[in-house]
Order: C-alpha cells, then sequence, then structure tokens
C-alpha cells in the first residue's frame, strides 16, 4: 500500500516538477494508478481526467489492446540500437504514418518528444538550403502565440512573451515573428490578417529557410483557433516565395480537431510535419518528423549525404509497437462519429458558461473545450476545487481548457464539464 503523505512529502523534497519552484513546492496529487477516463488517487478518491495526460491518452489509460501490444513487444526486445540495425515495429510505424498523412510526406525520421522532433525538423529545413548551396536561409519564420517546445531550437521558434521563454532571450537563435492568426475557426478569412506575414516573406524570403505553424489550434500559446483559409493562405506563400513550410501537429495530430490531421481542414500538406503526443495513445514518449522526397533527396544530395541527427532511443520498439497498436485501434474505431458527438456535447454543456461574469469566452473544436476567463486564475487555489469536485483539469493563465480521452462517455464528460462549470461559478 502506498502512503499518500508520505509520497507527497518525499515529491516535495526531491521531484522538480515541471514549471515550478522546489523551494516553494505546489501541491502534486499521488496517482496509483488509472483505467478508462479515471485516475486513482493515493488517498482514494477518483478524478475523471479532462486532460488526457496533456492531449497524448486518446484510448484512455489501462487499455487491453494497447497492454497487450507492449507486453508482446517486451517478450520479443524492449530496445535495442537503430543504427545499422532495424525492427519490423518501427518498419511498420514509418509505412503508416506516411500512409495516413498528407499526402507528398514520405519519409520518416523517429524522434523520442515532441520538443526533439521540432529540433529535427529546423535542421531538416537548414540543411535542405545549405545542401542547395544557400547559405543565407538561416532563419525561422514562425507566429505570435505559437509554442513548440522547451528545448532550445523548439524555444527560440515560441513566441517570446506567451511562450514562456523570454527569460532565455540573451543566449537563443534569433528568428522572425509574424502577427498571430486571427482567432476563431469560423472567422472569414481577409488578406489583411495575413499582412504581416506576407510582408516578411516578401522582404526577408532571401534569409527565410521555413515558415513554422501549429495548424488550426495554437495550443500552449492560448488555445486559439484560426481559419483553414489562412492556413491555406500560408502554403501558397511559402510556394511563392520558395520557403518551406513546417506543420507542427504534435497537439492536434490524431483526431483531435475533428480531421485525422489538421492540415487536412485545409487540404493542405506541409514540406515537414511533427507528431508526438497522442502517437502512442499516450503509453510512451516518442515522436516522428516527416518530411517530403524532395526535402529528403535535397539534404542527402547534399555535402553531408545524410541528415545530422541520431538519438540513442531512437525507434524504441516498445513505444513503436504500441504506437502502431493504438494508430490501428484509432483507425478501425468510428472516430470521427466520436470527436463529433464529443463536440457537440461540449458546445451545449459549456456555453451556458459564457453568461458567467468572469468568463470571457468559451470555445469548441472537435474534442477540445476551452473556457477563456477575463483575468489570469490562480491555479494553486482553482486545482484543489476541481479535484475535490472529482475531475482532473489544468488550467494555466486566463484559460481553463479539456480536452478528454476520446473513450469518454457521454455520461462521464457531462459529469466533467457540470462540475468544471460549477467550480467556476462558485470560485
Ligand atoms: N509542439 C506543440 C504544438 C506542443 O503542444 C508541444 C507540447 N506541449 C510540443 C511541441 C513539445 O512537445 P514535448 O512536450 O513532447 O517535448
Amino acid at each position: 500500500m502506498y502512503d499518500p503523505k508520505q509520497i507527497i512529502e518525499d515529491d516535495k523534497s526531491f521531484v522538480w516538477h515541471p514549471y515550478s519552484s522546489t523551494h516553494n513546492p505546489t501541491d502534486n496529487y499521488p496517482v496509483v494508478s488509472a483505467n478508462g477516463v479515471r485516475l486513482q488517487l493515493a488517498d482514494g478518491r477518483q478524478l475523471i481526467d479532462g486532460m488526457a495526460s496533456w492531449w497524448s491518452a486518446i484510448h484512455g489509460y489501462n487499455h487491453p489492446t494497447l497492454n497487450q501490444a507492449v507486453n508482446k513487444q517486451i517478450e520479443d526486445m524492449s530496445h535495442v540500437m537503430f543504427g545499422g540495425l532495424t525492427h519490423p515495429q518501427a518498419v511498420s510505424l514509418c509505412k503508416t504514418l506516411v500512409e495516413i498523412t498528407p499526402k507528398d510526406l514520405d519519409k520518416v525520421f523517429l524522434a523520442d518528444s515532441g520538443s526533439v522532433s521540432v529540433e529535427v525538423a529546423i535542421k531538416m529545413a537548414l540543411q535542405y538550403w545549405l545542401s542547395q548551396g544557400i547559405k543565407s536561409k538561416t532563419k525561422l519564420l514562425s507566429l505570435r502565440n505559437g509554442y513548440h517546445g522547451d528545448t532550445f531550437g523548439a524555444m527560440s521558434l515560441c513566441d517570446p512573451i506567451t511562450g514562456m521563454h523570454h527569460l532565455f532571450e540573451h543566449s537563443m537563435p534569433q528568428h522572425l515573428f509574424a502577427e498571430a492568426p486571427t482567432m476563431g475557426f469560423d472567422t472569414a478569412f481577409d488578406e489583411r490578417h495575413i499582412a504581416d506575414l506576407k510582408r516578411q516573406l516578401s522582404e526577408q524570403h532571401q534569409q527565410i529557410a521555413a515558415v513554422i505553424v501549429e495548424p488550426i489550434v495554437q495550443g500552449a500559446g492560448g488555445m486559439r483557433f484560426y481559419s483553414p483559409d489562412y492556413l491555406k493562405r500560408i502554403r501558397e506563400l511559402c510556394d511563392e516565395f520558395n520557403v518551406l513550410l513546417i506543420a507542427d501537429e504534435i497537439a492536434t495530430g490524431f483526431g483531435r480537431t475533428g480531421k485525422l490531421f489538421a492540415c487536412e481542414h485545409a487540404n493542405i500538406s506541409p514540406d515537414i510535419l511533427c507528431l508526438g503526443k497522442a502517437i502512442t495513445g499516450g503509453y510512451m514518449t516518442l515522436a516522428a518528423t516527416l518530411c517530403s522526397n524532395k526535402v529528403a533527396r535535397g539534404i542527402c544530395d547534399g555535402e553531408a549525404g545524410v541528415l545530422m541527427h541520431g538519438p540513442t532511443f531512437m525507434g524504441n520498439p516498445l513505444a513503436c509497437a504500441v504506437a502502431n497498436a493504438s494508430i490501428q485501434l484509432l483507425l478501425d474505431s468510428p472516430w470521427q462519429q466520436t470527436i463529433k458527438r464529443i463536440e457537440q456535447q461540449l458546445l451545449r454543456e459549456l456555453s451556458p458558461a459564457k453568461a458567467l461574469t468572469q468568463v470571457d469566452s468559451v470555445r469548441v473544436l472537435g474534442a477540445i473545450g476551452v473556457i477563456e476567463m477575463k483575468e489570469a486564475v490562480v491555479m494553486t487555489e482553482l486545482t484543489p476545487k476541481f479535484v475535490d469536485a472529482g475531475i482532473w483539469v489544468r488550467p494555466f493563465g486566463k484559460l481553463i481548457y479539456i480536452m478528454p480521452p476520446y473513450i469518454i462517455s457521454s455520461e462521464d464528460l457531462s459529469l466533467l464539464t457540470s462540475r468544471l462549470v460549477n467550480v467556476i461559478t462558485t470560485s
């Protein structure tokens, strides 16, 4: 048996959690198991999970199919180096990814986390132009409110303010930023919305290797949804100015927005695509960077002849096995109807919160529901109230948002939304 008090005490003494202080630690709730959409706390309480472990646990927890995939792979081989050796799980995963992602993404580089897949994407873009003998293209153009990860290259592409990394500005690579897209999936596109991006591309395309965007949903930079027409226009401008397009679908990939990949809303293909999070159904850390044959060939025809990257745990067989099982499970399910059902229910059940004086707006897209408050919330005050209400939701800034596992039943989703709105109403 676990002693919840001891876990909390040792956690505070020895463990450094994300974005937290060591000498003024916030409470972290010990979870001892998880099943379906429920997290079991060490003190006996159960929480309905509204976060899917940050977008990833799309099939919920302790799923028999995913468990079986990991167990079987453990019997065969847990890990093996990926240089000079390959294995069926990685080959099958890469083939599937090429088949299910937007067209013209032909080659897959396996990475070990979302941030690393962005690092790989940056290297691909820079190496591609170097290989063409174009040394001036050293900058990436990112969007305000964008978020791409916590490693140095990825940090340098995050909005310097909302991206949380301005502290490191003095030692980060310096890239370019264009105005954020106008909010609203259904907002009618106006050429003026993209004027800043267009101006920077037209003035500096000789310096710009790639534009990087989170398609349709800017996540950690504000949970902002924007029009597919805007994304379509970015693709056109990249073509016009001979700049690569990198789509960061680490959060949006694998169905979350109602399409398998958010690029499909605009019917576009990027030159480079980053995937992560839900790729293994949240079971293991794995990510992937895909690129077109044009980019791959360009890189490999260059002076180096190879892509200069190779992590130790690349293509981990356990991670690949569970990714294969997770993707198959998703594709074999009626996931489009599921996401539609969740979307409609979120709209119905969260929209009334618009009437609350402390709420600024409510927005829903696919299996993502966002309540934006007028003022920033105090996470340390709100979180215990959510836990007491039996739900797991982690707000940040002015945002209280949920993206539950896709397997959530209508009944559990109703419990989640009603308790969420109730906590906001009474806080
Ligand atoms: N890009 C996006 C769009 C993300 O949402 C995240 C994770 N929040 C990352 C990159 C970084 O992924 P990871 O945390 O796995 O490094």
